[in-house]
């Protein structure tokens, strides 16, 4: 930690947030009205979206929790609803060719699951709303070169010399957050070995609107609805499955990836060519400390299996959001101000990262004993309702 003295003839902001990635960018919205001083520093300047109709490989599974959070911003009613897929029904299989876990909208009494989302299109809308928010100060592109904590007040420089003082800086850099390590949080960091691959197909048969899971002993294999008869894709594979499936030429991969996915959908053309994402788990020590705050995957960053990263990510700004808003006469970087964001994020934050790891580990082995047990458990939890229904309202976000 350093010490200095703030120098005041600068604009001290309430919050400086590093990143403006969704998480950062959302919680930057969030904050707008509030009557607080936000700065908002980002890396990379924002990408302008393709001319043509192309699918974004990078897609998420938004949940309704993180959809209501979007729309109090105003981002959700500035999407394209044609390019957005409502998720109806989710089939999961298990590695037996038998077990099977279903979830469906209708029966749940719900809309849909889940809508199914591209990452450029978020962003862009995100950035367009930051764009037209003149309370909130944007340094973009811009490269932090130092970080100092004193007890009044944190101080970001940037690479141009540009000081940035600060009650609160809030980490929202990613999974290997800068911001972080500078303020000497340690994180526990797990290396999965594996890759996320991604990529978009159009499929022969139509997919009505269904998600379908399957862990095989060789990953978890994801088939998401886009908008017709396409679907994006997300498969945990080992770094040398991966590696080879990204070798592959499009009609080889897609003839694999209809293969793992039994012929659900027939046959399948590729859309977009494959991407590969690393894959770990990383849980920092703790999510707060005075003048600091980590939010979105800089706090947590979990399997994709679940489908729930980002979603995480939008609940820490909303609730972070909302505990500065509630602060009263404390300062934004009060330590025990920032506890209550801790406090309000931990339990969601532990049983994501539970669940997500507890299931790639159980399926990730390849004793028999285990796949019993894995096997027999998703079809008994198919038949007990009370235990989907909490699943649900988990991945609904709407705990
Ligand atoms: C294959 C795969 C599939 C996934 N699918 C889903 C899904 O379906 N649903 C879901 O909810 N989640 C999903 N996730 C998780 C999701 O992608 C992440 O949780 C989410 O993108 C994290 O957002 P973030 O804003 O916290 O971080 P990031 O997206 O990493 O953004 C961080 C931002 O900070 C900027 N930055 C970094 N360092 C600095 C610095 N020093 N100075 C300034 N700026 C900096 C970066 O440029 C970036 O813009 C998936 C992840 C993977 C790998």
């Amino acid at each position: 930690m350093f010490f200095f003295k703030v120098n005041m003839t600068a604009q001290t902001f309430d919050v400086a947030i590093v990143g403006a990635g969704l998480v950062g960018s959302s919680l930057a919205l969030a904050l707008r009205d509030s009557g607080l001083s936000v700065a908002l520093v980002e890396a990379r300047a924002p990408q302008a979206l393709p001319e043509d109709a192309s699918w974004d490989n990078r897609i998420y599974a938004i949940s309704s929790g993180s959809a209501q959070f979007l729309e109090q911003l105003g981002i959700w009613q500035a999407l394209d609803a044609q390019r957005m897929t409502r998720v109806e029904a989710m089939a999961i299989f298990g590695d037996d060719g038998q077990s099977r876990l279903d979830f469906n909208a209708y029966e749940a009494g719900l809309g849909q699951l889940a809508y199914i989302l591209e990452n450029r299109l978020l962003q862009a809308a995100l950035w367009r709303a930051l764009e037209a928010a003149p309370q909130v100060h944007l340094f973009c592109p811009a490269s932090c070169a130092a970080l100092a904590i004193a007890t009044d007040a944190a101080r970001l420089s940037l690479d141009d010399g540009t000081e940035i003082p600060a009650k609160l800086i809030v980490a929202a850099d990613g999974a290997h957050s800068w911001v972080r390590q500078q303020a000497g949080i340690k994180a526990h960091d797990k290396d999965y070995r594996q890759l996320g691959v991604v990529a978009n197909f159009a499929t022969a048969l139509p997919h009505q609107g269904t998600a379908f899971q399957w862990f095989q002993p060789e990953g978890v294999l994801a088939y998401l609805p886009l908008p017709g008869n396409r679907i994006s894709i997300v498969w945990s594979l080992q770094e040398d499955l991966a590696q080879g499936l990204l070798q592959l030429a499009p009609d080889a991969l897609c003839a694999r990836v209809a293969e793992a996915g039994k012929q659900r959908l027939g046959a399948l053309e590729l859309l977009t060519p494959a991407a590969a994402f690393p894959l770990h788990l990383i849980e920092p020590d703790v999510l707060t400390q005075p003048r600091i705050a980590l939010v979105g995957d800089a706090a947590h960053q979990v399997h994709p299996l679940a489908g729930q990263g980002v979603n995480l990510g939008f609940a820490d700004a909303k609730a972070l959001a909302g505990v500065l808003a509630a602060r009263g006469p404390r300062d934004c970087g009060d330590g025990y101000l920032l506890r209550r964001f801790a406090r309000a994020r931990r339990e969601e934050i532990l049983a994501m990262q539970l669940v997500t790891d507890g299931l790639q580990n159980l399926f990730n082995q390849p004793r028999p004993m285990l796949g019993w047990v894995r096997n027999v458990g998703l079809a008994a939890t198919n038949r007990l309702t009370w235990i989907k229904q909490q699943l649900l309202k988990q991945a609904l976000g709407n705990t």
